[in-house]
């Protein structure tokens, strides 16, 4: 039965007070065959949502919201290196990551503390501490609207990028996602190189590190740098990092020496867009209930009743004037509707 103007204020991790015209829990793959048969399902009226933890509402949604409840995970196969998980689309990634880490079973530790479910990671292939969702994934089903049947896509059919996957691209609104499947590592090799992650470990007084302690690393990183949704609405990075041409980054480089960089394949150089929007001005500056975050300037924020409209005013504000400073056009990470 679908439920008629359902509040979404808890459904998104902004915490904006907008309604569904259309709303529906989904906890068997059955339920989306009837709404299909029943004409429910037309792709530029739906939106299948996780945790909203990466969308922002401009306004109430004038169209048919499913909730994803699709719940359990079972192992396909084992052997002495590695499993083979299958993970249902509205289980809760961090409680995934936890079950994991408990079992040794290493490959998504990185990952720890990544609000939202697992049917919205391939989206746009989660990423933190140097480590991808792309590293473990084998292949995914998925429900597609046109046709009402479950369709297999392997880890090339997605075509996974940086924040990016075909799910945000040629197929965008075509798919809803029912479950992936990850290849776990028994004997991982820990990825620790990444920012403050070796210094964390010494903090804490761990020389040798396993899976649950970097996990546990990554959970107090993150737990003292970024603002708890909770208490303060946000969905984390707002925009991408800026993918730039090493030429045009030599030019930013030559006025802005201390600008920091990463390579991003041949020829290009990933520049946080955090670093950005903080030169730029913004960082931790509020004007009336938004602002980017005083902590992390890629970080937008509701200070408790911002509309969705005017979070985005905002961001299109900051992008603005990116632009002007840098010639870098940020795009939005989070998905806008
Ligand atoms: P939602 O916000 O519900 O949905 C996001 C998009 O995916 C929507 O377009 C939605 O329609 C679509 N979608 C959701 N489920 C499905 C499905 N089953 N089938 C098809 N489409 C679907 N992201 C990172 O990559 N790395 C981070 O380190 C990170 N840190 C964050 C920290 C904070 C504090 C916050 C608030 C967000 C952070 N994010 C991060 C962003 C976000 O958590 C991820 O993108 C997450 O995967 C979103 O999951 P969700 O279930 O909340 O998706
Ligand atoms: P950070 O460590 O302060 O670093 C700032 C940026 O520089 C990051 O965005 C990161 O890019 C890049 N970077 C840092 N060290 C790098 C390295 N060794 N190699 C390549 N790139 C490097 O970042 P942070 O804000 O605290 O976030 C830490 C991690 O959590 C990052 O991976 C970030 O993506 C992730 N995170 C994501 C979100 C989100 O909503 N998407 C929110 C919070 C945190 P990358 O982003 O490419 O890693």
């Amino acid at each position: 039965m679908l439920l008629k103007n359902q509040p979404l204020g808890d459904l998104n991790t902004f915490g904006l007070r907008v309604h569904a015209r259309e709303f529906s829990r989904v906890s068997e793959l059955d339920q989306l065959r009837r709404l299909r048969d029943d004409g429910h399902l037309e792709s530029d009226s739906l939106l299948i949502l996780g945790g909203g933890s990466n969308v922002l509402f401009t306004g109430d949604y004038d169209g048919l919201v499913l909730k994803n409840d699709l719940k359990g995970m079972e192992i396909l196969a084992e052997d002495a290196e590695s499993i083979l998980l299958r993970v249902r689309a509205g289980e809760v990634w961090h409680q995934l990551v936890l079950h994991c880490v408990e079992r040794g079973w290493g490959g998504i530790e990185n990952l720890s503390l990544i609000p939202g479910q697992v049917g919205a990671a391939p989206m746009q292939n989660i990423g933190a501490y140097g480590v991808e969702l792309r590293d473990v994934f084998h292949s995914l089903r998925a429900f597609e609207l046109d046709s009402g049947e479950v369709r297999e896509f392997s880890h090339s059919d997605c075509e996974f990028g940086y924040r990016e996957s075909v799910f945000k691209k040629s197929l965008k609104g075509k798919f809803i996602i029912l479950s992936i499947d990850i290849r776990l590592q028994k004997n991982p090799v820990l990825n620790t190189s990444y920012g403050a992650i070796s210094q964390t470990l010494e903090d804490m007084g761990i020389q040798d590190p396993d899976i649950a302690d970097l996990s546990r690393a990554v959970i107090h990183i993150r737990s003292s740098k970024l603002p708890d949704p909770a208490e303060l609405g946000n969905a984390g990075s707002f925009f991408k990092n800026p993918v730039i041409p090493d030429n045009e980054f030599e030019q930013i480089k030559s006025a802005h020496p201390e600008v920091p960089s990463y390579p991003a394949g041949e020829g290009f150089t990933k520049v946080p867009a955090g670093w950005l929007i903080e030169q730029a001005g913004w960082k931790g500056k509020r004007m009336g209930e938004v602002g980017m975050h005083a902590r992390q300037a890629l970080v937008l924020v509701n200070y408790g009743h911002a509309s969705g409209n005017e979070l985005w005013e905002h961001a299109r504000r900051v992008q603005a004037s990116v632009l002007e400073q840098f010639g870098i056009e940020l795009s939005p990470e989070v998905n806008v509707y």
